[in-house]
C-alpha cells in the first residue's frame, strides 16, 4: 500500500477517466490480497521491518506510513478520489467540515493579517470569522456577497485570504466567484470557497479562479447521514507545504472507518446528486405555485434574485430549497410539526428529506438584526430535498401548509 510500491501507471490511467469512473474507481489501491471493495486500515500505527526503515521514513527519505495522524492508506484513497472529482492537484481529508474550514484558514494566517469573508455563511463559519480569528490578532471584514463594490473596498488594503460560501446557507444567496477571485488576486489574497451546497457536480470553484475548496463531506459526499467528514483541496504547494504540517501537528484526523464510508458514498455520488437536484427543482416549482408560500429561493429558478449568475456559475440548482411561510416562527413551527414524511433535522444532503428553521437552530447565535440583514426571516424554512418519491414530498408539504 505504500506509495513507493504502486505502479506509476495507475495514477496516469485515473487522469484519463471520465467523472463516473473516477467516482467509482479513482484512488483505489489494492493490497496484495486483491480485495474488490477498498480496505479499511483501522490502525493507529505501522510497523517497520527494521529500525533503519523507521528512521528513513521519519527523515522523509523513504515513502510509507508511520502513524495515522500523519497519513493512512484508506484516507489516501479518499483523498485521491476527491482530488480527481474536483480536478485539484491535492486533497486532505479531516474529521468534519468545520475542521476543514478552520484548518484551511488558520494554516495560512498570522497575527496582523486580514481576512475578508462573505456575510452569509453557515453559523459555525461565522463563529470562526467573527470570534476565533480576531482572538489571535487577525482582522476580519464581512462583505455582502453579491456586492462587488463592497468586495473591492474591503480588499483594497490587501488581505491574506478570502472565505465565501455560494450558494450560502440558508438564503441560497450567490457570490460571483469569478469576479471576486479576480478582485482578491489583485489584492494578493487567496480565495477559499465552501462548496458544500453546490457540490463539485454543480459548481467548479477552481475553474472559476478559486485557490482552495472546502467541503463538509458529511453532506452530499456521504449523502446518507451516517458520518461526519471534511475535505480541503487546492494546489500541491498549499496542501503539502502549508496545510499538511498544520493538520499533522494539530490532529483533526478523520477515522479510517469514516473515510471508507465516504469512499462508498462517492461511488453513488453522481446518481444521488443528479436526483437530489431534479427533485429539489420540482419541489421549488410546486412551492412557488402555492399561494400559502410567501417566497421560494432556489438558484435555478428564474425568480432567484441572481438567476443569471446562477445559470452561468452552476450546472445544477442544488438539492436545497428555502421558502418563507406566513406567521413568523410560530407559522414555521406549525408547518414543520405537521410534516409526516419530511423529518425535522438541521443536517442536509441526506437521502431523507430534512427541514430546519434557521432562526432557531443553525443561525440562532446571530443577533436578530444580523439575521434580518441576511434575509433570514422568522418564517424561513430550509428544506434539504431527499431521494424519496417527489410526489410523496409534495403531498407532505401540501398537508403541512394546510395546517
Ligand atoms: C455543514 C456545513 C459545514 C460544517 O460541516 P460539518 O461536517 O458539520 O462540520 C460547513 N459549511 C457548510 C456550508 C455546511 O453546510
Amino acid at each position: 500500500m505504500a506509495e513507493r510500491t504502486n505502479e506509476p501507471t495507475i495514477e496516469a490511467r485515473e487522469e484519463g477517466w471520465r467523472l463516473a469512473t473516477r467516482l467509482v474507481r479513482g484512488g483505489t489501491r489494492r493490497s496484495e490480497l486483491g480485495e474488490v471493495s477498498e480496505a479499511i486500515f483501522l490502525t493507529a500505527g505501522f510497523r517497520y521491518d527494521e529500525a533503519e526503515e523507521a528512521a528513513a521514513r521519519f527523515k522523509g527519505e523513504s515513502d510509507g506510513y508511520t502513524y495515522s495522524r500523519l497519513g493512512n492508506p484508506t484516507l489516501a484513497m479518499l483523498e485521491r478520489r476527491l482530488a480527481l472529482l474536483e480536478g485539484a492537484e491535492a486533497c486532505r481529508v479531516v474529521a468534519t467540515g468545520m475542521a476543514a474550514v478552520t484548518a484551511a484558514i488558520l494554516c495560512q494566517v498570522k497575527a496582523g493579517d486580514r481576512v475578508v469573508a462573505a456575510r452569509a455563511l453557515f453559523g459555525s463559519c461565522r463563529y470562526v470569522i467573527d470570534e476565533l480569528l480576531p482572538r489571535f490578532g487577525v482582522t476580519t471584514v464581512l462583505v455582502d456577497g453579491p456586492d462587488l463594490e463592497g468586495w473591492k473596498a474591503a480588499l483594497a488594503p490587501g488581505a491574506r485570504c478570502v472565505f465565501l460560501e455560494s450558494p450560502a446557507n440558508p438564503t441560497l444567496e450567490l457570490v460571483d466567484i469569478k469576479a471576486v477571485c479576480e478582485i482578491a488576486h489583485q489584492a494578493g489574497a487567496r480565495v477559499i470557497v465552501d462548496n458544500v451546497f453546490a457540490t463539485p457536480l454543480a459548481q467548479r470553484p477552481l475553474e472559476l479562479g478559486a485557490d482552495i475548496v472546502v467541503y463538509s463531506a458529511t453532506k452530499y459526499i456521504d449523502g446518507q447521514g451516517r458520518c461526519l467528514g471534511g475535505a480541503i483541496l487546492g494546489d500541491a504547494k498549499y496542501v503539502n507545504d502549508v496545510l499538511l504540517p498544520f493538520l499533522r501537528h494539530t490532529g483533526p484526523a478523520l477515522s479510517p472507518f469514516n473515510a471508507w464510508v465516504l469512499l462508498k458514498g462517492l461511488e453513488t455520488f453522481k446518481l444521488r446528486v443528479d436526483a437530489h437536484c431534479r427533485a429539489a427543482a420540482k419541489v421549488a416549482d410546486w412551492l412557488a405555485g402555492d399561494k400559502r408560500v410567501l417566497k421560494v429561493l432556489y438558484p435555478h429558478r428564474a425568480d432567484h434574485p441572481q438567476a443569471a449568475l446562477a445559470q452561468r456559475q452552476m450546472r445544477l440548482g442544488g438539492g436545497v430549497v428555502s421558502f418563507d411561510v406566513p406567521g413568523g416562527s410560530q407559522g414555521a413551527f406549525r408547518v414543520m410539526n405537521a410534516l409526516r414524511v419530511i423529518d425535522i433535522s438541521n443536517n442536509l444532503g441526506d437521502t431523507k428529506s430534512l427541514v430546519t428553521h434557521p432562526t432557531t437552530t443553525t443561525h440562532q447565535r446571530l443577533p436578530a438584526a444580523e439575521r434580518q440583514a441576511l434575509g433570514i426571516g422568522d418564517g424561513l424554512l430550509r428544506l434539504s430535498v431527499g431521494l424519496e418519491d417527489v410526489e410523496d414530498l409534495i403531498e407532505d408539504l401540501d398537508r403541512a401548509l394546510r395546517a
